[in-house]
Protein backbone atom coordinates (compact mmCIF):
# COMPACT_ATOMS: atom_id res chain seq x y z
CA UNK A 1 0.00 0.00 0.00
CA UNK A 2 1.22 3.65 -1.31
CA UNK A 3 0.58 5.08 2.26
CA UNK A 4 3.93 6.85 4.37
CA UNK A 5 5.91 4.80 6.71
CA UNK A 6 5.00 7.31 9.66
CA UNK A 7 1.79 5.45 9.18
CA UNK A 8 3.02 1.98 9.98
CA UNK A 9 1.74 3.05 13.30
CA UNK A 10 -2.33 3.80 12.30
CA UNK A 11 -1.50 7.05 14.58
CA UNK A 12 -2.69 9.90 12.25
CA UNK A 13 -5.60 12.02 13.81
CA UNK A 14 -8.37 13.85 10.97
CA UNK A 15 -9.55 16.76 12.16
CA UNK A 16 -12.62 17.11 10.17
CA UNK A 17 -14.83 14.69 9.47
CA UNK A 18 -18.72 14.98 8.54
CA UNK A 19 -21.32 11.95 8.94
CA UNK A 20 -21.63 9.67 5.86
CA UNK A 21 -24.85 9.62 6.61
CA UNK A 22 -27.94 11.13 5.50
CA UNK A 23 -28.49 12.86 8.67
CA UNK A 24 -25.82 15.21 7.06
CA UNK A 25 -25.86 14.38 3.01
CA UNK A 26 -29.46 14.74 2.52
CA UNK A 27 -30.71 16.46 5.61
CA UNK A 28 -28.68 19.22 6.68
CA UNK A 29 -26.83 19.38 3.36
CA UNK A 30 -29.90 20.01 1.35
CA UNK A 31 -30.26 21.59 -2.19
CA UNK A 32 -26.99 23.65 -1.66
CA UNK A 33 -24.98 20.00 -0.57
CA UNK A 34 -26.96 18.54 -4.34
CA UNK A 35 -25.22 21.77 -5.73
CA UNK A 36 -22.00 21.18 -4.84
CA UNK A 37 -21.94 17.57 -5.48
CA UNK A 38 -23.16 17.81 -9.15
CA UNK A 39 -20.49 20.42 -9.81
CA UNK A 40 -17.72 18.27 -8.18
CA UNK A 41 -18.93 14.92 -9.17
CA UNK A 42 -19.02 13.94 -5.11
CA UNK A 43 -21.73 11.09 -4.09
CA UNK A 44 -23.97 11.70 -1.99
CA UNK A 45 -25.62 7.91 -1.27
CA UNK A 46 -25.11 7.44 2.57
CA UNK A 47 -22.73 4.86 3.77
CA UNK A 48 -22.66 3.34 7.18
CA UNK A 49 -19.87 4.19 10.18
CA UNK A 50 -18.60 0.48 9.83
CA UNK A 51 -17.21 0.95 6.55
CA UNK A 52 -16.09 4.34 7.16
CA UNK A 53 -13.99 3.41 10.10
CA UNK A 54 -12.48 0.07 7.68
CA UNK A 55 -11.73 3.06 4.61
CA UNK A 56 -9.77 4.96 7.84
CA UNK A 57 -8.13 2.05 9.11
CA UNK A 58 -6.96 0.48 5.73
CA UNK A 59 -5.23 4.31 5.69
CA UNK A 60 -3.65 4.33 8.92
CA UNK A 61 -5.60 6.38 10.60
CA UNK A 62 -6.30 6.47 14.66
CA UNK A 63 -9.31 8.90 15.20
CA UNK A 64 -11.36 11.41 13.06
CA UNK A 65 -12.90 14.69 14.51
CA UNK A 66 -17.14 14.22 14.05
CA UNK A 67 -18.74 17.55 13.55
CA UNK A 68 -21.78 18.96 14.09
CA UNK A 69 -23.94 20.98 11.57
CA UNK A 70 -26.70 23.40 12.41
CA UNK A 71 -27.37 26.37 9.85
CA UNK A 72 -31.43 26.05 10.44
CA UNK A 73 -32.14 29.73 10.86
CA UNK A 74 -30.13 30.62 7.59
CA UNK A 75 -30.51 27.74 5.20
CA UNK A 76 -34.04 26.28 6.26
CA UNK A 77 -32.61 22.91 7.03
CA UNK A 78 -32.17 20.56 9.86
CA UNK A 79 -29.41 20.54 11.83
CA UNK A 80 -27.12 17.41 12.48
CA UNK A 81 -28.17 16.93 16.13
CA UNK A 82 -25.59 17.55 18.93
CA UNK A 83 -27.46 14.49 20.80
CA UNK A 84 -26.66 12.25 17.39
CA UNK A 85 -23.09 13.90 17.34
CA UNK A 86 -22.46 12.44 20.90
CA UNK A 87 -24.55 8.92 19.88
CA UNK A 88 -22.60 7.98 17.67
CA UNK A 89 -19.30 9.01 19.82
CA UNK A 90 -20.19 6.66 22.16
CA UNK A 91 -20.44 3.90 19.71
CA UNK A 92 -17.31 4.63 18.43
CA UNK A 93 -15.64 6.14 21.58
CA UNK A 94 -12.04 4.67 20.76
CA UNK A 95 -12.00 6.21 17.18
CA UNK A 96 -14.68 9.73 16.98
CA UNK A 97 -13.72 13.07 18.98
CA UNK A 98 -17.62 14.85 18.94
CA UNK A 99 -17.97 18.51 18.37
CA UNK A 100 -20.74 19.84 18.38
CA UNK A 101 -22.66 22.46 16.41
CA UNK A 102 -24.36 25.80 17.45
CA UNK A 103 -26.42 28.28 15.25
CA UNK A 104 -25.63 31.46 16.69
CA UNK A 105 -28.54 33.23 15.06
CA UNK A 106 -30.71 31.07 17.31
CA UNK A 107 -31.98 32.73 20.70
CA UNK A 108 -30.49 29.78 22.96
CA UNK A 109 -27.26 29.36 21.12
CA UNK A 110 -25.08 29.43 24.37
CA UNK A 111 -27.33 27.51 26.48
CA UNK A 112 -26.89 25.00 24.05
CA UNK A 113 -23.32 25.37 23.63
CA UNK A 114 -23.10 24.60 27.58
CA UNK A 115 -25.15 21.22 27.50
CA UNK A 116 -22.86 20.33 24.09
CA UNK A 117 -20.33 20.14 27.09
CA UNK A 118 -21.87 19.63 30.78
CA UNK A 119 -24.04 17.23 29.56
CA UNK A 120 -23.10 15.33 26.32
CA UNK A 121 -19.23 15.42 26.56
CA UNK A 122 -18.78 17.01 23.12
CA UNK A 123 -14.84 18.24 22.38
CA UNK A 124 -15.36 21.55 20.99
CA UNK A 125 -17.61 23.33 18.41
CA UNK A 126 -17.88 23.83 14.90
CA UNK A 127 -18.76 26.39 12.64
CA UNK A 128 -19.68 27.13 9.51
CA UNK A 129 -19.85 30.71 8.90
CA UNK A 130 -20.95 30.76 5.37
CA UNK A 131 -23.66 28.06 5.58
CA UNK A 132 -24.78 29.47 8.93
CA UNK A 133 -24.63 33.42 7.85
CA UNK A 134 -22.80 35.12 10.33
CA UNK A 135 -20.14 37.94 10.99
CA UNK A 136 -17.90 35.96 13.74
CA UNK A 137 -16.52 39.73 14.49
CA UNK A 138 -19.78 41.11 15.22
CA UNK A 139 -20.13 41.76 18.46
CA UNK A 140 -23.43 40.66 18.90
CA UNK A 141 -21.60 36.86 19.37
CA UNK A 142 -19.72 38.03 22.07
CA UNK A 143 -21.04 35.99 24.69
CA UNK A 144 -20.97 33.03 22.62
CA UNK A 145 -17.09 33.35 22.59
CA UNK A 146 -17.08 34.06 25.71
CA UNK A 147 -18.86 31.01 26.53
CA UNK A 148 -17.04 28.69 24.51
CA UNK A 149 -13.31 30.18 26.38
CA UNK A 150 -14.69 29.64 29.54
CA UNK A 151 -15.84 26.21 28.91
CA UNK A 152 -11.81 25.52 27.68
CA UNK A 153 -12.60 23.72 24.37
CA UNK A 154 -11.63 23.69 20.69
CA UNK A 155 -13.57 25.86 17.91
CA UNK A 156 -13.08 25.16 14.54
CA UNK A 157 -14.23 27.47 11.93
CA UNK A 158 -14.77 27.53 8.21
CA UNK A 159 -11.85 29.15 6.30
CA UNK A 160 -11.96 30.51 2.59
CA UNK A 161 -14.58 29.61 -0.07
CA UNK A 162 -17.13 27.02 0.33
CA UNK A 163 -18.44 24.63 -2.37
CA UNK A 164 -22.12 24.29 -0.91
CA UNK A 165 -24.88 26.32 -3.55
CA UNK A 166 -21.93 25.92 -6.38
CA UNK A 167 -23.25 27.05 -9.57
CA UNK A 168 -26.61 27.91 -8.05
CA UNK A 169 -28.27 31.26 -8.97
CA UNK A 170 -27.24 33.59 -6.44
CA UNK A 171 -25.32 30.44 -4.79
CA UNK A 172 -28.54 29.78 -2.82
CA UNK A 173 -27.77 33.01 -1.04
CA UNK A 174 -24.78 31.84 0.66
CA UNK A 175 -22.42 34.90 1.41
CA UNK A 176 -18.42 33.97 1.01
CA UNK A 177 -17.62 37.15 2.59
CA UNK A 178 -18.05 34.89 5.79
CA UNK A 179 -15.27 32.65 5.23
CA UNK A 180 -12.77 35.60 5.59
CA UNK A 181 -10.22 34.54 8.13
CA UNK A 182 -9.63 37.98 8.76
CA UNK A 183 -13.45 37.95 10.63
CA UNK A 184 -11.69 34.88 12.82
CA UNK A 185 -8.46 36.97 13.74
CA UNK A 186 -10.81 39.54 16.27
CA UNK A 187 -12.09 36.47 17.92
CA UNK A 188 -8.47 35.27 18.16
CA UNK A 189 -7.08 38.70 19.73
CA UNK A 190 -9.69 39.02 21.81
CA UNK A 191 -10.28 35.07 23.26
CA UNK A 192 -6.20 34.40 23.97
CA UNK A 193 -7.29 31.17 25.67
CA UNK A 194 -9.92 30.06 23.17
CA UNK A 195 -7.98 27.75 20.93
CA UNK A 196 -9.00 27.86 17.16
CA UNK A 197 -8.50 25.86 13.92
CA UNK A 198 -9.14 27.35 11.10
CA UNK A 199 -10.27 24.47 8.54
CA UNK A 200 -9.28 24.13 4.73
CA UNK A 201 -6.53 26.18 3.34
CA UNK A 202 -8.98 29.41 3.37
CA UNK A 203 -8.85 30.16 -0.46
CA UNK A 204 -8.46 32.66 -1.73
CA UNK A 205 -7.52 34.37 1.31
CA UNK A 206 -4.78 31.77 2.45
CA UNK A 207 -1.93 34.69 2.50
CA UNK A 208 -4.36 35.89 5.51
CA UNK A 209 -4.95 32.87 6.87
CA UNK A 210 -0.95 31.97 7.20
CA UNK A 211 -0.65 35.74 8.67
CA UNK A 212 -3.17 35.23 11.32
CA UNK A 213 -1.41 31.25 12.25
CA UNK A 214 1.36 33.30 12.42
CA UNK A 215 0.92 36.08 14.86
CA UNK A 216 -2.23 34.54 17.18
CA UNK A 217 -0.78 31.64 19.30
CA UNK A 218 -4.15 30.11 19.61
CA UNK A 219 -4.73 29.89 15.78
CA UNK A 220 -3.93 26.64 14.07
CA UNK A 221 -5.25 25.31 10.75
CA UNK A 222 -5.78 22.01 8.72
CA UNK A 223 -5.38 21.23 5.06
CA UNK A 224 -8.82 19.43 5.20
CA UNK A 225 -11.23 19.95 2.08
CA UNK A 226 -8.29 19.82 -0.71
CA UNK A 227 -6.23 17.19 -2.57
CA UNK A 228 -2.92 17.89 -1.67
CA UNK A 229 -1.65 18.33 -5.12
CA UNK A 230 -4.14 21.30 -5.59
CA UNK A 231 -2.76 23.14 -2.06
CA UNK A 232 -1.72 26.43 -2.51
CA UNK A 233 2.48 26.63 -2.60
CA UNK A 234 2.59 28.50 0.02
CA UNK A 235 0.47 27.04 2.57
CA UNK A 236 2.67 23.88 1.64
CA UNK A 237 6.23 25.68 2.07
CA UNK A 238 4.96 27.35 5.55
CA UNK A 239 3.55 23.93 6.91
CA UNK A 240 7.11 23.15 6.80
CA UNK A 241 8.47 25.80 8.09
CA UNK A 242 7.50 28.45 10.26
CA UNK A 243 4.06 27.07 11.16
CA UNK A 244 4.95 23.21 11.19
CA UNK A 245 3.65 23.39 14.93
CA UNK A 246 0.52 24.79 13.72
CA UNK A 247 -1.07 23.02 10.62
CA UNK A 248 -3.31 19.41 11.16
CA UNK A 249 -4.18 16.90 8.25
CA UNK A 250 -7.99 16.79 7.85
CA UNK A 251 -10.00 15.37 4.96
CA UNK A 252 -14.04 16.77 5.01
CA UNK A 253 -15.06 12.79 4.61
CA UNK A 254 -17.09 11.64 2.97
CA UNK A 255 -16.33 14.52 0.29
CA UNK A 256 -12.31 13.53 0.43
CA UNK A 257 -11.14 9.92 2.03
CA UNK A 258 -8.34 9.24 3.24
CA UNK A 259 -6.49 6.90 1.61
CA UNK A 260 -6.23 8.90 -1.61
CA UNK A 261 -5.61 12.16 0.48
CA UNK A 262 -2.56 10.31 2.53
CA UNK A 263 -1.19 8.82 -0.60
CA UNK A 264 -0.89 12.44 -1.96
CA UNK A 265 0.60 13.78 1.10
CA UNK A 266 3.17 11.19 0.73
CA UNK A 267 4.22 11.92 -3.07
CA UNK A 268 4.82 15.84 -1.55
CA UNK A 269 7.88 14.33 0.42
CA UNK A 270 8.03 16.35 3.72
CA UNK A 271 10.41 15.82 5.91
CA UNK A 272 9.11 12.51 8.70
CA UNK A 273 9.42 14.67 11.42
CA UNK A 274 6.87 16.96 9.99
CA UNK A 275 4.41 14.32 8.44
CA UNK A 276 4.09 13.04 12.36
CA UNK A 277 3.62 16.68 13.82
CA UNK A 278 0.95 17.11 10.52
CA UNK A 279 -0.73 14.16 10.84
CA UNK A 280 -0.73 13.83 14.75
CA UNK A 281 1.32 15.27 16.69
CA UNK A 282 -0.26 18.50 17.05
CA UNK A 283 -3.81 17.32 16.77
CA UNK A 284 -2.95 15.45 19.80
CA UNK A 285 -1.60 18.52 21.57
CA UNK A 286 -5.02 20.98 20.41
CA UNK A 287 -7.24 18.28 21.59
CA UNK A 288 -5.68 17.60 24.65
CA UNK A 289 -5.77 13.49 24.02
ZN1 LIG B 1 -16.39 20.20 6.14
Amino acid sequence: MGTPTVLDEPRAIDMHAHQPTSEFLHDAGGQMMKDAADRFGADLEPDTYEHMLEEYRDAGVGRAVLLGWDAETNTGNPPVPNDYVAEVRDEYADFFVGFGSVDPLKDDCVEEAVRCVDDLDLSGFKFQQIAQGFDPSDPEHEELWETIEDLGVPVVFHGGNSTLGACSPGGRGLKIKYGNPMLIDDVAAEHPDLKILIAHPAYPWEKEQLAICQQKGNVYMDLSGWMPRYIDDQVLQYAQTLLSDKVMFGTDYPMLEPEPWLEQFAELDFDESIQRKILWETAEEFLEL
